[in-house]
């Protein structure tokens, strides 16, 4: 396994220089483009890592997977979406086209960021502080890491630039489908984007997400089967946005990218497998995250098609 990992690292770290990080975001602009890393946790607990696997990051959009969890806890399957659709959109992960477009002004999936924003203001608790760290503390338990904390820094950067996301957040508000302070739950929305992670951390959510949310380290059941049945056909349909259709069919694992340079994976029944390379594909994809699990998918015949 180690030599395998290895030499898909060696694989993806050829692609790294077609791409570049998120400029957006200011602060994501400042990392190295050049750091490419991989954890691999089976679900049984064992692991392997190579690279720049011990790296902090952002998780940015890997969030989305866990605040979905949230929300379907807090308020139940039927009532996160009567407001949020099920389906692909084929466009950018921040476009506004479809919520003007389609009749029911509701986002398309909790994968893309108007579906997440409102996914956000379904979550509970007393104030968007209580919000947050119910939040964090998801996140240190399905990653088995209590130290996991944000970063200030990506958070006011992305606070004091996000218009896309505050635009898109105020259509929703419009047409009822967010409810509260629309700066309340973009206060939310980018500080779970601003988590700061490892591969290990993403690895060991994909590795939960693989065992049908048990841990594979305690053996505790964390999540509900039907959660992660959920959560993993979503990261199949939506997870890479409008390039989930060729992901599946090159790599063909669920996964879910972040703008921060992370990709977690989910091989069912197997492993989880998080990757880091922050130099970004025209979609907003980690390029040598991509080809890194496109090499170890295809010699590990990991697709589940
Ligand atoms: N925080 C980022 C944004 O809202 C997340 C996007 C992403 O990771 N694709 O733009």
């Amino acid at each position: 396994m180690q030599e395998i990992i290895d030499r898909a690292i060696k694989h993806g770290w050829g692609y790294i220089g077609y791409g570049k990080p998120a400029a957006y975001i200011p602060e994501l602009s400042k990392v190295n483009p050049n750091q490419l890393g991989i954890s691999v946790i089976q679900i049984n607990g064992e692991n392997w890592n190579s690279g720049d696997y011990e790296a902090k990051f952002t998780i940015q959009s890997i969030s989305k997977t866990v605040a979905l969890i949230m929300a379907v806890v807090d308020r139940g399957a039927d009532y996160v979406f009567a407001k949020v659709g099920m389906e692909p959109t084929g466009d950018a992960f921040n476009s506004i086209i479809k919520l003007e477009t389609i009749k029911t002004a509701k986002p398309l999936n909790p994968m893309i960021n108007a579906g997440a924003i409102a996914i956000d203001s379904m979550i509970q608790g007393e104030s968007i502080d209580k919000k947050f760290e119910r939040v964090l503390d998801m996140f240190r338990r399905l990653c088995h890491n209590h130290s996991i904390g944000n970063s200030e820094q990506v958070y006011n950067s992305e606070k004091a630039t996000g218009f896309r996301n505050r635009a898109l957040a105020h259509f929703m508000k419009d047409s009822g489908i967010i409810e509260g302070e629309v700066e309340e739950v973009l206060d939310l929305y980018f500080k779970q984007c601003s988590v700061e992670v490892t591969c290990k951390d993403i690895a060991m959510l994909g590795a939960v997400l693989a065992g049908d949310g048990v841990s594979p380290v305690t053996g505790e059941r964390l999540l509900p089967r039907s959660l992660t049945r959920l959560v993993k056909t979503f990261m199949v349909t939506c997870g890479m946005y409008d390039a989930s259709g060729e992901f599946a069919i090159r790599v063909g694992l669920p996964a879910k990218s972040g703008v921060g340079g992370g990709i977690m994976a989910s091989v069912p029944g197997k492993m989880g497998i998080g990757v880091y390379g922050p130099a970004l594909d025209e979609k907003g994809n980690s390029i040598g995250g991509i080809k890194t699990l496109e090499y170890l998918s295809n010699e590990m015949d990991l697709s589940i098609f």
